[in-house]
């Protein structure tokens, strides 16, 4: 099939995973025809998501199960990002990280030293804050001595719960909300949507072009692109309306019903 206008003028898309490609474990309606329709033209495709709790490869296996083609450096999750902002500043020393493994193994495939476990994690110069469902006391009791002693305090995202199947999950923010409030002190820096960090690390792997971000979320995926300099199109597949839409500062450039519409619409 051939493509909008919209989708057209576009040389790169940054599609939003949940609420916007899928919902759970289905796709929306028609997105794989899409992906294709997309592939097809040539389109530069980067798959954004403030997941912190799974790998990248976790979720190219879960879109190759729902029929949609993906590389592993397509995916970009909040972990990858951070990941992507240690090794640009190049950061070495050691580092504590409150997350699932994945989340650890970014942060110490970008250069860091992990100290989890070990006699020095009080004194880490650098703590990296992810929900994960093994969170623990322990961990926020190191992690909150460390930034006392003056580690830097770096949150994957600021979200406050993520959907599943019997209700809402405490997610990142709740997390490092736990290690601000017994610290004192404020993360430094978040790094996933709406925050530039992420989109840094999404362009980084689309390279240069135009680019449009996909997403359902106006505070977070509208919000972001506009800081990040790039038209945004939400979709109403994750229940924001065009009413909502229409009066969000900042507004989307397009609005659609879903991915497939905005792909394939007029
Ligand atoms: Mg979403």
């Amino acid at each position: 099939m051939t493509l909008s206008p919209r989708a057209r003028a576009y040389d790169h898309l940054l599609i939003d995973l949940d609420g916007c490609l899928w919902i759970g474990d289905e796709l929306t309606e028609r997105a794989a025809e899409a992906l294709s329709a997309l592939r097809d033209a040539g389109k530069g495709i980067a798959f954004l998501t403030n997941d912190v709790r799974h790998a990248p490869e976790d979720f190219v296996r879960k879109l190759w199960r729902l029929g949609v083609r993906a590389a592993v450096n397509e995916v970009v999750t909040a972990g990858a990002a951070v990941q992507h902002l240690l090794a640009e500043r190049h950061d070495r020393g050691g580092a504590f990280v409150i997350g699932s493994q994945a989340l650890v193994d970014h942060v110490a495939d970008a250069g860091l030293r992990i100290v989890n476990n070990t006699p020095f994690a009080t004194r880490a110069d650098l703590v990296v804050v992810g929900g994960h469902e093994a969170f623990d006391y322990r961990e926020l009791r190191t992690a909150t001595q460390a930034v006392l002693r003056g580690a830097e305090l770096i949150g994957a995202t600021r979200d406050a719960v993520f959907p599943m199947p019997d209700g809402p999950w405490p997610a990142t923010g709740a997390v490092l909300a736990a290690v601000e409030t017994a610290s004192g002190r404020l993360a430094d820096r978040t790094v996933g949507k709406p925050e530039a960090p992420m989109y840094e690390t999404a362009l980084d792997r689309v390279g240069a072009g135009r680019t449009l971000a996909v997403g359902d979320r106006l505070e977070v995926d509208v919000a972001g692109a506009s800081r990040a300099g790039i038209d945004a199109a939400l979709v109403l597949t994750g229940g924001a309306t065009r009413a909502e839409a229409a009066a969000a500062d900042p507004a989307p450039t397009h609005v659609a019903d879903s991915l497939a519409a905005l792909v394939f619409g007029p």
